[in-house]
């Protein structure tokens, strides 16, 4: 019994965190489109950043660095985006690189007075379980705009939470490193 548990895998949950602020500007001459997990916005003020400044997908991407214990925002991230790779789908592909196990589920929380999250969760849902390699069902999006406590509820800009969980492959030395100290990409 124990064998089998164990020859199934370990289970793993690892927690991701980032915070973007709306570029400043003129929106009526800004180029960038705002991008959230995966899927473009158009029509909304982007979010300021070296790389697409995929908030939803950085918080993914360090979600999974907490299970694979080898952080990609930071110093790797900004080398690809130092090289024009500025896609941050890239940056999740890289740290899944890294993840010796299989990826069972996200669970995503965004903090956002704007834009209206609803309507676009059926596309980012999509679109993550494809970059993840799992079932749209095993992707959870939430919202709040937290009652416009926080600089991000009060439509600023966005912070996101993710907590990925996986089946690791038995043997693996712990993960767990903290989060890199390194500026992370933006
Ligand atoms: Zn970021």
């Amino acid at each position: 019994m124990e064998r089998n548990r164990e020859s199934a895998g370990v289970p793993v949950t690892a927690i991701g965190q980032d915070s973007h602020r709306f570029a400043a500007g003129n929106p009526s001459t800004e180029t960038r489109i705002l991008k959230l997990g995966g899927v473009e916005v158009p029509g909304h003020r982007p979010l300021e950043g070296n790389s697409d400044a995929d908030v939803v997908l950085h918080a993914l991407t360090n979600a999974v660095s907490g299970l694979t214990g080898v952080n990609i925002l930071g110093p790797t991230a900004d080398r690809m985006c130092a090289d024009g790779i500025v896609d941050s789908a890239a940056y999740l592909a890289e740290a899944l690189r890294f993840l010796e196990g299989r990826l069972l589920h996200v669970s995503i929380s965004i903090e956002a007075a704007v834009p209206r999250m609803m309507p676009l969760f059926p596309a980012m849902r999509d679109r993550i379980a494809g970059l993840c390699g799992i079932d749209p069902g095993c992707v959870g999006l939430t919202a709040t705009s937290g009652e416009g406590l926080t600089a991000c509820g009060r439509g600023e800009g966005i912070s996101v939470l993710c907590v990925a969980t996986a089946l690791l492959r038995p043997g693996l030395p712990p993960p767990g490193l903290p989060p890199s100290a390194d500026p992370p990409v933006s």
